[in-house]
């Protein structure tokens, strides 16, 4: 495994996290963004309201800001956070290109998660055996049959999880768009993998007893874990002591900063608007608090 030790590690390669990285790298410190920038969800926006710039696509301001934060010193990692850890002080941040990167400080900028699988079933079953949080609901299915449902990294490392405690668990994938390191650790169990495969719908009566596939299989799960696209911020957060609220939401103070020393939060997942200008605003208080920290210049 490849190590990169940086003093502020960024957790997210959108507007808010760009931002942090501008003001964190101007300040002379250095500075790792790990996240994929055509994941954001300004990618597809056509932007009318942001002061300045008139009209433009959202794909272009990525661009031009990913630009911006590796000419001022930025490293960018277009990977996923797969684990999150700390010891002895120092953030542990494990990808799914089998990297840890260690940082002295920390800025969660994931976004918000707006996907949802969308079958009958999803809705009616939330919290009676379907779950978005692997790490949240393992321990309710210790020995019982799971489903996890997903293309990415989130969904393998979820399914990995699942296997420390469910009798048994399939993985149900469309395309498999996991770096290799990680599909060999799946390969490596019992974990199976139904790829080509889509939910159709998600059975039960009080609670969930099984799946339908799209091709017509149906398998035996008492739980779903509906993973789709990257690790969580409940998920990350959690892991390091930050505890989001229920709709996965993480608290800040003004000053960004989250209630565990030296982890800030910026951005859609410190709650709404869910609008560029405040992404921008909250990664500038992130990135440059985050730089005073290392720098020693803390009130
Ligand atoms: C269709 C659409 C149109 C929009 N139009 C407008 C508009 O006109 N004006 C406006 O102001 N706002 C608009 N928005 C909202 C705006 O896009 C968001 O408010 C903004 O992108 C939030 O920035 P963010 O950095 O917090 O999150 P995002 O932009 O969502 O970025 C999150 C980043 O975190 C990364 N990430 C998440 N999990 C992990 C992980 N486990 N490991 C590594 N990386 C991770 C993602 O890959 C991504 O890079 C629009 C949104 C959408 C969906």
């Amino acid at each position: 495994m490849e190590t990169l030790d940086t003093e502020v590690a960024i957790i997210g390669c959108g507007p808010a996290g760009l931002q942090a990285a501008i003001h964190a790298a101007r300040k002379k410190v250095g500075v790792v963004v790990i996240g994929h920038p055509e994941k954001s969800a300004l990618v597809k926006a056509k932007v009318e309201n942001y002061l300045g710039i008139g009209s433009a696509d959202g794909d272009d301001i990525l661009r031009v800001g990913m630009e911006q934060a590796v000419g001022f010193g930025a490293t960018v990692l277009k990977e996923d956070v797969i684990k999150l850890t700390k010891a002895e002080g120092i953030f542990i941040i494990i990808t799914d290109n089998d990297r840890e990167v260690r940082a002295k400080v920390l800025i969660l900028a994931p976004g918000i998660s707006r996907a949802k699988l969308g079958v009958k079933g999803e809705k009616e079953f939330l919290g009676r055996g379907v779950s978005y949080c692997a790490s949240c609901d393992c321990n309710f299915f210790r020995d019982k049959r799971v489903a996890v449902v997903g293309d990415e990294s989130v969904a393998a490392s979820s399914a990995l999880l699942l296997r420390e405690y469910a009798s048994k668990v399939y993985w149900i994938a469309k395309y498999l768009k996991v770096a290799k390191p990680m599909l060999d650790k799946v390969k490596a169990t019992d974990i199976e993998v139904l790829s080509p495969a889509s939910p159709a719908k998600i059975e039960g009566d009080e609670v969930v007893t099984g799946m339908e596939l799209k091709d017509g299989r149906k398998i035996e799960v008492a739980g779903v874990f509906i993973e789709l696209g990257a690790m969580g911020s409940a998920e990350l957060a959690l892991e390091i002591g930050v505890l989001p609220d229920p709709s996965g939401t993480i608290k800040v103070d003004e000053e960004c900063r989250t209630e565990v020393a030296g982890v800030f939060a910026c951005g859609d997942v410190t709650g709404k608007p869910w609008q560029l200008a405040r992404a921008v605003g909250q990664g500038c208080i992130a990135g440059t608090n985050a730089a005073r920290i290392v720098r020693g210049e803390e009130d």
